[in-house]
């Protein structure tokens, strides 16, 4: 399985003029072959830079760090999977902490989402993870994919990519340790293994996301139970993000 590298810029950077420097950096400098790059920029970016990068786009993947439910109508502020299709989004994350924590969406607004996102050929990236560090990691990963998952079938659910994001590791400098994210990564896969079995389960890429860095990338990528990562902040800082890109393509 390739490792996968997923960039969230969340609400960043803040112009459009600035993005597109960085995806044209990645464009010159980077070129993927061991690795799958996907590249979440908020909504509004998408249009100027695929017709900045035209056929330079295709580089990489792209996906959006939101979806609404419904497929059109009176939803102000809201994006729908046909809207997202149209800048060729093939990712969404899902169930991030902060939509989560900070916008208080429930584990019933993901689960609607997600059925959404797959109804549309869109792949969903959902997020779960503990709140405070020494809180029950079973308990909250129990919860999310119980929740976030119901009523899915199985080839729904062999279409999904997780990510194991720690609230407490996120945007902090304070990564976990990946002895710690593997015993996560396990528990993830027995709760899935039970709804859909090990098969299927053995197929679904489990990224982890927490204040990755240059510094501890190949920590957590050059372990096989970890499929890639979810990149917050260092995502945003080119040369960073470039170091990181490389270490996963020489693993
Ligand atoms: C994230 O946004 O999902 C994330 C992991 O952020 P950071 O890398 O900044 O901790």
């Amino acid at each position: 399985m390739k490792k996968i590298i997923a960039a969230n810029w969340k609400m960043n950077p803040e112009s459009a003029k600035e993005a597109e420097k960085i995806v044209k950096f990645l464009v010159e400098s980077y070129t993927e072959k061991n690795v799958q790059l996907i590249l979440f920029p908020p909504f509004v970016y998408f249009c100027r830079l695929r017709d900045e990068l035209d056929n330079d786009a295709d580089k990489f993947d792209w996906g959006a760090q939101d979806i609404f439910w419904e497929e059109s109508g009176a939803y102000t502020g809201e994006i729908s999977s046909a809207m997202l299709k149209s800048f060729w989004v093939q990712y969404v994350i899902i169930g991030h902490s902060e939509r989560r924590w900070k916008l208080g969406e429930t584990d019933e607004i993901i689960n609607k989402k997600i059925k959404t996102a797959l109804e549309n050929g869109i792949t969903p990236i959902l997020a779960v993870g503990e709140k405070e560090k020494g809180d029950s990691v079973e308990k909250f990963l129990e919860d999310q994919l119980c929740k976030g998952l119901e009523d899915l079938d199985e080839k729904q659910i062999s279409k999904i990519i997780i990510a194991y994001e720690p609230v407490w590791a996120i945007g902090t400098g304070s990564a976990d340790n990946p002895e710690d994210t593997i015993k996560a990564v396990r528990i993830i896969k027995d709760i899935i293994g039970k709804m859909v079995g090990k098969e299927i389960t053995d197929k679904i890429p489990v990224l982890y996301g927490g204040s990755v860095t240059s510094e501890n990338a190949r920590d957590f990528l050059s372990e096989k139970e970890i499929n890639g990562a979810l990149v917050g902040g260092a995502s945003l800082n080119k040369e960073e993000f470039l170091k990181i890109l490389n270490i996963a393509e020489k693993l």
